[in-house]
């Protein structure tokens, strides 16, 4: 019997079945498509914006290092280029600018050390994933679609291609349209679309006719990143999306006519597929013995590029604590933490995915919120604000404690070894990083040992911190600046280790 059965070796399904595979657990992937990679996961349409928590979760378990990324905007306070020069990122199609950005607001980043927004490959990162999670033991079924499944109190019996499957727990990663979802019976609530998005390649009779990047038209929007290569929104209320009609060249080219105002030609269409700003969430993680992950467990639209950060960040929190409740060492309802704390992150996504198509839309009113919003976009506060809601720097859980970087992400500290943080996370444990050398803290961490690294290293800025207890994923748990209270750090491990 496996430990957990992963439904979907999609992004999601494989960084799951790494963190799993890491604290020893014994996961098999079950995957419906026979074969992985696909034009629309290959570069340009592949493209994926990762941000700061991927980034760091990436960092702490060695994968970015493996990772030849194509594209990379590079830490925005390192590198030559004139910083006037770069956008920062997003919002609705607005681009803020990075020297209007005023870092000194996130006191407890050194972003020397880590990226706050790169690009990346869809394929790349499914195929660093998929090596990582081969190499950790993980078994990965293609061509294996699971149908049905029932759990009883110890485990969950899973059908998929006609052969059955058990395993102690299931995790739905199989994507929007989530067969575990729908058969768990999880309720799914949410908004309706506004508009049929169209990601299409094509050619033009005269390819001079259409602007380049993203223009948005008393009609509706397009995005040409590349000759050819488009994003459409067109405010049709989903209807062409839900219709599931066929994408004809007739039809590619209408919608293009009337959104851009000119009389395009479309002569061929090599790649067309459609998807909508439906924003749904499912209102419970977990039922029993089965949980959801990624977009299994959320849908919005892909405007300002989320879904898979958030995807990537629900399988760090949960892969841990499924693990710690697998080998009886979690403590009493540490695996709810996981519903409690992504449920509202994905929440806030969906609101700023929702934010963003209203302001999009063809009418007056939001192209003139639009241009209020440009404007604040362009002030120092408001770049700022924007910064930290796209990189993910304001991402946080609401923990017990009142130290400010309680429920954030540990700095990537740089140490005097010549050591960064991220390389202590590798093996997926706990850390008590105390920069005191304390004897008493310590003996302390020995009652956790087999859970929690103890680790006294100087570092080269400590931002004034004494002691840390660092979660799996990364999450500062405790945090001190000076010598803590025994009983106060005892009581804050106590509820994510057990003695
Ligand atoms: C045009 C576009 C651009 C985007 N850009 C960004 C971006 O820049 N940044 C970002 O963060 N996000 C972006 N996203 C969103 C991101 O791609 C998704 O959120 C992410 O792929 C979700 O990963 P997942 O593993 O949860 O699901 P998926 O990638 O959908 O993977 C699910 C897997 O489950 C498999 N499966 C389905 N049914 C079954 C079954 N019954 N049994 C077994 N397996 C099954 C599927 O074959 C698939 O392999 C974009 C999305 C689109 C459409």
């Amino acid at each position: 019997m496996y430990d957990v059965i992963i439904a979907g070796a999609g992004p999601v399904g494989l960084f799951l079945g790494c963190e799993l595979a890491l604290a020893n657990c014994k996961v098999l992937i079950l995957e419906k498509a026979d074969r992985p990679g696909s034009i629309l996961k290959k570069l340009p349409f592949g493209m994926r914006g990762l941000t700061a928590p991927s980034i760091e979760a990436l960092n702490y378990r060695g994968l970015l290092q493996e990772m030849k990324i194509p594209l990379q905007v590079k830490n925005p306070f390192a590198g030559n280029t004139p910083i006037q020069q770069r956008p920062g990122g997003h919002f609705a199609g607005i681009q803020f600018h990075l020297n209007q950005v005023d870092t000194s607001q996130w006191k407890y980043r050194l972003p020397i050390t880590t990226d706050f927004n790169l690009m990346s490959e869809m394929e790349e990162l499914e195929s660093t994933f998929t090596r990582k999670a081969l190499s950790l033991g993980v078994t990965i079924l293609r061509g294996t679609p699971i149908t049905s499944f029932e759990q009883t109190t110890d485990e969950v019996i899973i059908l998929a291609n006609n052969e059955t499957f058990t395993a102690k727990w299931l995790v739905g990663c199989d994507g929007s349209r989530s067969v575990v979802r729908k058969i768990g019976g999880f309720e799914f609530a949410g908004t309706e679309p506004e508009f049929t998005g169209y990601t299409v390649k094509v050619a033009f009779e005269d390819p001079s006719i259409l602007k380049m990047g993203r223009v948005l038209t008393p009609t509706g929007m397009y995005f040409q990143h590349q000759p050819g290569y488009l994003g459409i929104q067109d405010y049709d209320g989903g209807a062409f999306h839900n219709a599931g009609t066929p994408i004809t060249r007739e039809h590619i080219q209408a919608v293009l006519r009337r959104i851009s105002n000119t009389n395009v030609t479309i002569t061929n269409v090599e790649v067309a597929t459609t998807w909508t700003d439906r924003a749904r969430q499912a209102t419970q993680y977990r039922k029993g013995r089965v949980l959801l992950a990624g977009d299994a467990a959320h849908i919005h639209s892909p405007l300002g590029g989320q879904g898979l950060n958030l995807g990537l960040g629900d399988a760090m929190n949960v892969g841990w604590k499924l693990a710690a409740t697998i080998h009886g060492t979690a403590p009493a309802g540490l695996l709810d933490t996981y519903e409690l704390e992504r449920h509202p992150t994905g929440q806030q996504i969906l609101d700023w995915s929702r934010a963003q198509v209203s302001i999009m839309r063809p009418t007056a009113a939001a192209h003139a919120l639009n241009a209020i919003l440009r404007d604040i976009m362009n002030t120092r506060d408001g770049a700022t604000y924007f910064a930290g809601r796209i990189w993910g720097l304001q991402t946080h859980y609401q923990l017990n404690g009142d130290h400010p970087l309680t429920g954030y992400s540990v700095p990537n500290f740089n140490f005097e070894d010549g050591t960064l943080m991220s390389a202590h996370m590798e093996a997926g444990k706990g850390i008590l990083l105390n920069f005191a050398a304390n004897t008493s803290l310590q003996k302390f961490a020995q009652q956790f040992e087999h859970q929690v690294k103890y680790l006294t290293i100087p570092a080269n800025d400590q931002l004034g911190l004494h002691t840390l207890l660092i979660r799996p994923d990364g999450i500062v748990a405790f945090a001190c600046d000076e010598m803590p209270i025994i009983e106060a750090l005892e009581q804050a491990t106590l509820q994510w280790f057990t003695a």
